[in-house]
């Protein structure tokens, strides 16, 4: 293993899409390598496929990026001495490796027409072979190439693979892989089009930004003996790699769209704390040790060890995830809490001031589980008056629903200081005063203040209402 390389990592997103949680955890394992060791955290923005790029999917994938914390030290809106970043505007460095391996001779052009190539492999796999390039162009006399390309003939451009050699793949997470390069077929390194593909591309780059460390996800294994055949090629030194295995949906199967949100943005928009999901993406394949559950970016960055990433997949687990959620909030200070609730709250419409907020955020803790819950849960103490859910318009439509709200209201009247001290057992000495189980009581009153019948404790709702909005709710209610 290299380990004497500075420490050059890279994440590579396509900007196509939003950022997947498979990618972003990709980059968080990178980001946490780097910051380990010391090393750099380079961000590469992989744009070769002109039609599915996007500028709005790279926008959000460099929010998403931030939202989560993950700083790169190269890259996008931060430059750096190997850019630049984004592979649309690497094609002169593209552009002399070709001509090197043309002249060198392992490039070369192939004019085989796709129908050919497609039925080549269709009658190889009717013969059970596995299905690859024939080689028919290999070692076309020059002079034909350059009477075919004078005339515009298409072709593409094919990696002429070694015939006896063995790609040795030092993954972290794997230990050594090894592939013979009779099992790699004469890959296409530039299209019809004349755009190099992504194998080459991930290369030259990798190679130009001297990076020491390929760590990615498990589905790009397949491509390693390519790279590494690649390197070879070029006389320079492969760097090392760790595969980290894919994610799985709760029903063991690939993460999709079916089983729940695939993109990072989709959680953030949720109300989702960005240290929750950053500690649950980090738990998704690595483990700080065989006990801690909860950690922060520090706490794993310190801790952070390729040789701790499984092999197998990872579970998405959705319950775990929620737990880590709630479980992060309850730890905030009163302060830290409003902050991150003050976008979910519908401060626009009140003149609430910060204390009065302070004490709605730590009324509210218990019952989140993400910071978007408070719109809904919190809705009642900001409107004029309650629409009840349905439960609590039926509590509110009971037989002596009405008597009992305004003799409660008159009886929270007569107290001086607010919220009523004592006010469960002041509401119980009145229920049994009036011969009605408690419940029947308490019920309607949750019904009338909050339109529901769940939610925090009813002392702390009266505290937040104020004296005269509660006992005009208690007193309106129908
Ligand atoms: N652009 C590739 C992807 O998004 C990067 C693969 C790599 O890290 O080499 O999957």
């Amino acid at each position: 293993m290299t380990e004497n390389r500075p420490v050059r990592v890279r994440f590579a997103p396509s900007p196509t899409g939003k950022l997947h949680i498979g990618g972003a955890r990709t980059a968080l394992f990178n980001w946490a390598f780097a910051r380990r060791h010391g090393g750099v955290f380079i961000l590469r923005i992989e744009d070769t496929d002109t039609e599915r790029n996007s500028q709005e999917s790279l926008d959000s994938i460099l929010s998403a990026m931030r939202w989560l914390g993950l700083d790169w030290d190269e890259g996008p809106g931060v430059g750096g001495d190997f850019g630049p970043y984004a592979q649309s505007e690497r094609m002169p460095l593209y552009d002399a490796a070709i001509q090197k391996g043309l002249t060198e001779g392992w490039l070369y052009r192939c004019f085989c027409t796709p129908e050919r190539v497609n039925a080549l492999k269709e009658e190889q796999r009717n013969r059970k072979e596995n299905p690859r390039y024939d080689r028919a162009c290999l070692g076309l006399p020059d002079a034909e190439c350059a009477k075919r390309l004078e005339v515009g003939e298409p072709h593409v451009i094919r990696f002429a693979v070694p015939v006896s050699e063995t790609a040795e793949i030092q993954d972290h997470i794997r230990g050594q892989v090894t592939v013979q390069s009779v099992e790699v077929e004469d890959w296409v390194v530039v299209r019809s089009n004349g755009m190099p593909t992504y194998n080459f591309c991930c290369v030259i780059d990798d190679a130009q930004m001297q990076i020491s460390h390929v760590v990615r996800g498990e589905e790009h294994l397949a491509n390693t003996p390519k790279q590494v055949l690649l390197y070879r090629a070029l006389g320079l030194p492969q760097p090392d790699y760790a595969h980290v295995p894919l994610i799985l949906g709760q029903d063991g199967k690939k993460l999709s769209k079916r089983t729940g949100d695939t993109a990072l943005q989709d959680y953030r928009d949720k109300g989702y704390p960005a240290e929750a999901m950053l500690n649950f993406l980090g738990l998704l394949g690595f483990s700080i040790d065989d006990e801690t559950t909860v950690f922060s970016a520090d706490e794993m960055v310190a801790a952070f060890d390729l040789k701790r990433i499984n092999k197998s997949g990872a579970i998405f687990d959705t319950d775990k995830l929620h737990w880590l959620c709630g479980d992060t909030i309850r730890r905030m200070t009163d302060t830290d809490l409003l902050e991150r609730l003050r976008p979910w709250l519908n401060t626009a419409v009140c003149d609430k001031d910060g204390g009065w907020l302070l004490q709605l955020a730590a009324c509210f803790r218990e019952r989140l589980t993400l910071f978007g819950d408070v719109s809904e849960m919190s809705a009642h103490l900001f409107c004029e008056c309650v629409e009840p859910d349905e439960k609590a318009a039926k509590a509110l439509s009971a037989d002596g629903v009405a008597d009992t709200l305004s003799g409660v209201a008159d009886l929270l009247a007569g107290v001086e200081s607010w919220p009523p001290p004592e006010f469960f057992a002041l509401v119980k000495g009145w229920a049994a005063e009036h011969e009605l189980g408690v419940g029947k009581v308490m019920k309607p009153v949750r019904a009338a203040l909050t339109g529901s019948l769940g939610g925090p404790e009813l002392g702390d709702v009266l505290a937040l209402l104020g004296k005269d909005c509660s006992l005009a709710r208690l007193r309106q209610a129908r």
